[in-house]
């Protein structure tokens, strides 16, 4: 086998009060890809998009996680890749780590799957830290395990993979531009124990509410005191999108990543379908272009198409 073809999807970081450790996959929207083997050992990048991203490998995270993949393998062949992004850089829906994630699973298998998925991880991170200057796995690890993931630990890398009930997901992406860099200097440097208190019963119940299915505790739990409070102000009609898609009945939502997606989760595709409605009336009435999608848990994550 000399080359493969790959799906790889958008993924939610960041889960409200599961800041920098929770995350889940999307079944859409997803980039395509395909990876050969070529002579040399080296990585070769083919965008088949309109993003203009970079062709050096070294400054696409798709090149920058082969290449670390590489230096790990002695042979002495090398990978091209070619992407079709349908996943917007920069959205925070994991554009970045879908090409990260979607370029070492793809040529995990033309290795005939030598890497566990922790290692795969690892090379993604290594590709994770062109886009952001950072290292961080709450991203691809969605994208490589599917469904629900919780980044315990990076030094080592300990994830573990969470069970769920069936949710639907309506993300709007406002084509605005939100600079990782101030989001993250918007981020306080310390928190009072009172918060980290709320903020980790949160977690520990919204983890439970998944496995057990729990709805109710689902929704409960899915409430942030720490980041959501200071990032909010970059997106335009946060408040609004999130109080009226609770009125709709979705379970809770909050910032995907570092925005400007916004996401909410609901136990049905009824439910998903009446929050698309309310977020397209609120930014209907402002002059900020949108998308929308209205999609399920992907419990799989990449997806391998042939072979
Ligand atoms: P997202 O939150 O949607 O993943 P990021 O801000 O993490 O967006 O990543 C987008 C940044 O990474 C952009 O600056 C983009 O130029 C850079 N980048 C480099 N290679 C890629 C790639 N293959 N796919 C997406 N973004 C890439």
């Amino acid at each position: 086998m000399s080359e493969i073809s790959i799906l790889s999807p958008a993924t939610v970081a960041n889960v409200v009060c599961g800041f920098d450790c929770l995350g889940f996959a999307l079944s859409a929207p997803c980039d395509e890809m395909t990876v050969r083997i070529i002579e040399k050992k080296t990585v070769r990048i083919v965008n088949r998009d309109q993003f203009n991203l970079p062709t050096e490998p070294e400054k696409n995270v798709a090149g920058a996680a082969l290449l670390s993949m590489l230096k790990a393998i002695d042979e002495n062949f090398g990978f091209e890749v070619e992407i079709t992004k349908h996943i917007k850089p920069g959205s925070g829906i994991g554009s970045s780590a879908a090409s990260a994630a979607g370029a070492v699973v793809a040529a995990n298998e033309l290795l005939d799957e030598r890497f566990s998925k922790l290692e795969l991880i690892e090379f993604a991170m290594d590709g994770e830290k062109v886009a952001s200057d950072d290292r961080h796995a709450d991203n691809v690890a969605p994208c490589i395990f599917g469904g629900f993931t919780l980044v315990r630990s990076l030094a080592p890398l300990d994830v573990v993979t969470l069970n769920f009930p069936p949710l639907f997901v309506t993300v709007i992406h406002p084509q605005i531009e939100i600079k990782t860099s101030e989001a993250r200097r918007m981020l306080p440097l310390q928190v009072s124990l009172k918060d980290a208190i709320r903020q980790w019963s949160n977690v520990g119940a919204l983890v439970s509410g998944l496995q057990k299915g729990n709805y109710e505790l689902i929704s409960r739990s899915l409430e942030d005191f720490i980041v959501e409070t200071v990032r909010k102000s970059l997106i335009p009609k946060f408040d609004a999108i999130k109080n009226k898609s609770l009125k709709a009945g979705a379970l809770g939502g909050g910032i995907s990543g570092s925005g400007p997606s916004v996401f909410m989760l609901s136990e049905t595709s009824v439910t998903a379908r009446k929050v698309e409605n309310v977020m397209r009336e609120i930014y209907s009435e402002t002059a900020i272009d949108f998308n929308i999608y209205v999609t399920k848990i992907n419990a799989e994550g990449i997806k391998i198409l042939e072979k």
